[in-house]
């Protein structure tokens, strides 16, 4: 067996600046924990600046959504359905107008059930009801290579990988295979939107293109 090299990570490391090297971990411990304590220690410590507010947290809610995956893959499907019946009512006051109270509601359900960040491109029903967006890494397709040996993440010790979880909660699902679909990257344009309103929309809009084409092959 020919001995394996060390790959350069970066060719951009300006030489003999030894901070921009991270140094390398060391066996048992995370690089995340090698790059925290390195970091230049000052008087100003943030307090929760942190995107992810990385914070000793509890996940029950969030676990209890990814353990009843199927009843609210279910229950999902039906508020769907009920919010696009709701179309001509949603178009003749204006989406623009709906917006505001729609996505305060969708913002403290959601945030109550799955922590979502209001990403705008919801992807719950693809990833076993556990929002990728909780990932500190904010990965769409997949864990990185980081998992700890119990399911937690590799930057946030305490919490359990999403995508461990987004796993387990998709083998529950009538269409839990979905998961396995590549997801496009964020759209950040969308954040602080309704994801409830662009799908309904969306929705109606294929609707009405079906009933147009089939109006039409039989004209
Ligand atoms: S995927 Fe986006 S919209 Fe869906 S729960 Fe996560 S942050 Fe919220």
């Amino acid at each position: 067996m020919p001995d394996t090299q060390p790959i350069p990570t970066t060719a951009s490391v300006p030489a003999g600046d030894p901070q921009a090297t991270p140094p390398s971990a060391p066996p048992g411990v995370t690089q995340a924990t090698v790059v925290k304590k390195a970091a230049p220690k000052t008087d100003y410590k943030p307090s929760d600046v942190s995107p992810q507010r990385r914070v000793q947290r509890s996940f029950a809610v969030r676990l209890w959504s990814v353990r009843h995956s199927r009843l609210l893959e279910w229950f999902y499907a039906r508020f769907a359905d009920a919010f696009l019946m709701l179309h001509p009512l949603w178009k003749s006051i204006g989406y623009s107008r709906v917006e505001a109270p729609v996505k305060f509601i969708e913002k403290r359900v959601k945030g109550f059930m799955f922590d979502c960040r209001m990403c705008g491109q919801c992807v719950l029903s693809s990833t076993g009801m556990s929002c990728p967006m909780n990932c500190p890494k904010q990965l769409r397709n997949g864990p990185c290579g980081g998992v700890r040996a119990n399911g937690h993440c590799e930057v946030e010790p305490d919490m359990p990988c999403v995508w461990v979880k987004a796993w387990e909660g998709s083998r529950n699902m009538v269409h839990g295979d979905a998961i396995l679909n590549v997801q496009k990257p964020v759209d950040q344009s969308l954040r602080e939107t309704s994801a409830w309103l662009r799908v309904t929309a969306q929705a109606a809009a294929a609707k009405e293109a079906a009933r147009n084409a089939a109006n039409g092959a039989s004209a």
